[in-house]
């Protein structure tokens, strides 16, 4: 058993070919570790959603390796990434991304209908409760808050017991209370339940919420924070702002 979650040997990720080549990823290895919450932390353009997709196998590296529990990710066919998706990993993103015509039941029970699954009734509930959201579960998310709303995405994430929740900027669009909320239950996951999480996010106050704080610069990494408060990782974050190209 690999006791790292994820973990990436060398990958660069390159966009597009000739003069017009851009590398958003330049030879980055890694390792998560099972049971940490991980923020990743960069300037804008420094490959920060690019590592997130390529370590959740929606991006394919252009060279090196990812390894998702001990499976290599990069020799995966699709229909191998599309179930490793669906069935080992999870999402949450800045926009919910959650079915407006569907309830908070229904779209937390997609995934599993995907798969062609059919959703246990109590595993329903027992996700919504754990997010706080028990008695909204016939709400639509027009009916809901932001902070409600990411819940359930929250909750849709987890439905399948990912061995890997990934979160890219998942408080982006919340208010500080709210968003406070939600970096709880991510913390609570990781402590609880032993999860792992991979978090980007900008935001130092977010970042802090985190065992480990890892910093990319034009798609390299710049190093690391652990056990930082927000102070320290707001001024790390400056410096590594104002390095000169
Ligand atoms: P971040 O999340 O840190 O803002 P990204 O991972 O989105 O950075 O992007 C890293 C770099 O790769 C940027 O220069 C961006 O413009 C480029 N990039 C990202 N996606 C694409 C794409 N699909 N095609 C071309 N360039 C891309």
């Amino acid at each position: 058993m690999d006791e790292d979650a994820i973990r990436l040997r060398c990958v660069s990720r390159r966009y597009g070919s000739g003069d017009g080549v851009v590398t958003a990823l330049d030879r980055v290895s890694l390792a998560f570790p099972g049971g940490t919450f991980t923020a990743v932390m960069g300037p804008s353009g420094s490959g920060k959603s690019t590592l997130l997709q390529c370590a959740a196998g929606l991006d394919r590296p252009t060279s090196g390796s990812v390894t998702v529990g001990g499976t290599e990710l990069t020799t995966l066919g699709e229909t191998g990434l599309t179930l490793l998706r669906r069935e080992r990993v999870g999402f949450v993103f800045q926009a919910f991304n959650l079915l407006p015509s569907l309830t908070a039941e229904q779209n937390v029970v997609l995934p599993l209908r995907l798969g062609g699954r059919r959703p246990a009734k109590a595993r329903v509930r027992e996700v919504l409760d754990q997010v706080g959201l028990g008695d909204r579960a016939r709400h639509r998310p027009g009916e809901l808050s932001g902070g409600q709303q990411q819940r359930v995405a929250l909750a849709r994430a987890l439905i399948t017991r990912p061995e890997v929740l990934f979160a890219d900027e998942p408080t982006g669009a919340l208010d500080s209370r709210t968003g406070r909320e939600v970096l709880k239950l991510l913390r609570g996951m990781v402590d609880a339940e032993g999860r792992t999480v991979v978090m980007v996010t900008h935001d130092p106050v977010a970042a802090s919420y985190a065992d480990r704080v890892v910093f990319l610069v034009d798609g390299r990494v710049e190093g690391e924070l652990t056990g930082a408060g927000a102070e320290g990782i707001a001024a790390r974050m400056t410096r590594l702002e104002a390095v000169p190209c």
